[in-house]
């Protein structure tokens, strides 16, 4: 008892440690273990991953395969690693990636451009959705040229304000990609506040994929890790590559037990942390003078602050210097990220604080 207590207890102070007070929207990555994941992570049966496996890496594996309607899943350190894991196990040198052109995968990761040899194009397109016309078009030139292809989405879409894929589009990109025989990815690092938002259990959305990763570090508070899913075949070939990239951990069911509390628990109050980005929205939309925020579909929520004759890097050091971190996306907007530490009453002191120096350098 007093043991489970003292790991409550630590849990509790390092969810303050640098706090003092400051409000931090940063990003949902900085989500601190639960209680329950400290549990598991105690109570984890382990073995060598690399070896003859690991019960606890099995386990999350599989669940995430149920939970994503596939067939199998690997754990990987992160959602990085799993993207670039799902380009290499289904495009090969000089087959075409297409994806829009605001893909996490092609702006952030760029381990695929960078070390596969694959042709990345990025796609026109608004709020992660690729032109359809465009996508067409491409998938009939570049098969022209390459017998494979691979399509890659996002959803939520993180550099489009958390916005989230209607199932009719997910719908059109597949029977496009069957129809010229390319393959689906989908960067589900946040699938979950997609699925939240739209009331779909998270199968619906990726049976419209050949593979799917899943981050488990963001707002599902793991400290680590990610899954890849998709057809066992294509599973096999990531653990080989897997292994080549480094990625092979050996007693890692202590992070995967973590894991396995995000997927079992966590997943579940995820509503919650799309419901405060939309009060953070609202709040500073019905009394802004300058600052402008988007309406979040999901967790995040993005100020444009080109208006207030200030740039992005000086907004972030005066809400700093009053109690709230943010981050830049441009010099002229601020990305705004809700997740468990965040509560009503901090949701209304960001706003607070935003408003207070929006007044502060109105003309
Ligand atoms: C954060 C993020 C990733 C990468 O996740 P890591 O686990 O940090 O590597 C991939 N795709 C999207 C859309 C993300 O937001």
């Amino acid at each position: 008892m007093s043991d489970e207590n003292s790991i409550v207890e630590d849990t509790f102070l390092s969810s303050r440690e640098g706090g003092a007070g400051a409000i931090d929207l940063r990003s949902d990555t900085v989500t601190r273990p639960t209680a329950g994941m400290y549990r598991r992570m105690l109570e984890a049966p382990l073995g060598d991953d690399g070896l003859d496996g690991d019960p606890t890496a099995e386990e999350l594996e599989a669940l995430a395969s149920l939970v994503l309607g596939m067939e199998a899943g690997l754990f990987v350190p992160t959602c990085t690693m799993a993207n670039l894991l799902a380009v290499l196990t289904q495009a090969g040198r000089g087959d075409p990636v297409l994806l829009d052109h605001g893909a996490h995968i092609y702006n952030t990761e760029r381990g695929s451009s960078t070390l596969t040899g694959v042709c990345m194009r990025t796609l026109p397109g608004t709020g992660g959705m690729m032109d359809l016309t465009v996508l067409e078009e491409t998938l009939a030139l570049e098969l022209g040229r390459s017998s494979n292809a691979l399509v890659c989405l996002e959803t939520s879409h993180n550099s489009s304000g958390g916005a989230i894929l209607p199932l009719p589009y997910l719908h059109t990109v597949r029977q496009m990609a069957n129809a010229s025989g390319a393959r689906v990815h989908l960067d589900g690092a946040r699938l979950f506040n997609a699925s939240a938002a739209m009331n779909e259990p998270p199968s619906t959305i990726t049976r419209n994929f050949d593979t799917a990763s899943i981050c488990l570090s963001k707002g599902l508070s793991a400290p680590a890790g990610a899954v890849l899913c998709g057809s066992a075949e294509t599973i096999g070939k990531a653990r080989q590559w897997r292994k080549i990239l480094g990625g092979t951990q050996r007693q890692v069911g202590v992070v995967a037990a973590a894991g396995i509390e995000a997927l079992d628990v966590m997943r579940h109050r995820l509503s919650e942390d799309n419901a405060r980005a939309l009060r953070l929205s609202e709040a500073i939309n019905s009394a802004a003078i300058a600052v402008c925020a988007n309406e979040p579909q999901t967790n995040i929520v993005q100020l444009d602050v080109s208006r207030t004759g200030r740039s992005s890097d000086r907004w972030v050091d005066a809400l700093d210097r009053a109690g709230l971190k943010v981050r830049p996306i441009n010099p002229r907007s601020l990305r705004c990220v809700t997740h468990r530490h965040i509560d009503d009453a901090a949701i209304e002191r960001a706003a607070e604080i935003v408003l207070s120096l929006d007044d502060a350098c109105a003309p």
